[in-house]
């Protein structure tokens, strides 16, 4: 339903929580995060059934990044649940995920990770994508995630963290909408402007089949087929 990334030089936990707060209007039934470590490069998580306050309630105080992704949920795959909620992670804790839309061949996808050996924790359609992206052969981030959307039928935005490749953030676009705030040595990703307007009015909105990458003082956007794509930011007018 709602998604929001930041990678930059601030604490991310109480920057995604603001954010994930401004798209609350939207419903949802779950929230979470998922914050890069800065110190051991690992991936942590937090996950809640409920409100973004009981999320909120759930994060340590020591929750310290200053890079994550976060999500609120509406459960089309599986019923709202702390596990059911985004981010995923995949079982050595490398790869996170958040996702809004439907992965139609998500069942099949699932079928053929499970006969490969591959341990489900959620029920969500999502979840391939965690996988899929974790065993990919692909050497850059870029490409395993080029890789898995080629593999996905059905409407995406998604933001994907891997403890490998601590300085970036990569996002994808098809059917569900993802737009970039464009900061001063640091950008924000969200499904929605109006979680990015109280830090930037500098805003790059994906197109379908369009991918970018997010470090904190740079972007790019390219297509899934890996063509570089122009996007120039563009300044929005918003009233708070
Ligand atoms: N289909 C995914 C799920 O059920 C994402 C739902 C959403 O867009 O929030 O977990």
């Amino acid at each position: 339903c709602g998604i929001v990334g930041y990678i930059g030089r601030r604490e991310v936990a109480p920057l995604l929580l603001e954010g994930l707060q401004r798209l609350e209007y939207r419903g949802y039934d779950s929230a979470g995060i998922a914050v890069t470590s800065p110190k051991t490069g690992t991936l942590k998580t937090v996950k809640a059934k409920g409100r973004v306050r009981d999320l909120e309630a759930k994060v340590p105080a020591r929750f310290k990044g200053t890079t994550g992704i976060a999500h609120t949920r509406w459960a089309t795959h599986g019923a709202p649940s702390d596990v059911n909620a985004h981010p995923h992670l995949d079982a050595e804790g490398k790869v996170a995920v958040v996702h809004n839309g439907i992965i139609d061949n998500a069942a099949d996808l699932r079928r053929k990770l499970e006969a490969d050996g591959v341990e489900f924790l959620s029920e969500t359609d999502t979840e391939v994508l965690v996988h899929l992206i974790a065993r990919s052969g692909a050497e850059n981030l870029e490409d395993k995630v080029r890789e898995t959307v080629r593999l996905i039928e059905g409407t995406y935005g998604i933001a994907v963290l891997h403890a490998d490749f601590p300085d970036r953030i990569v996002v994808a676009r098809n059917g569900s909408p993802v737009v970039l705030g464009i900061g001063e040595k640091e950008m924000f990703v969200a499904s929605d402007i109006a979680a990015l307007v109280a830090h930037t009015r500098q805003i790059v909105t994906l197109d379908d089949g369009e991918m970018a990458t997010l470090k904190a003082d740079d972007f790019r956007t390219y297509t899934t087929e890996g063509t570089r794509t122009t996007a120039e930011p563009t300044t929005v007018e918003w009233e708070a």
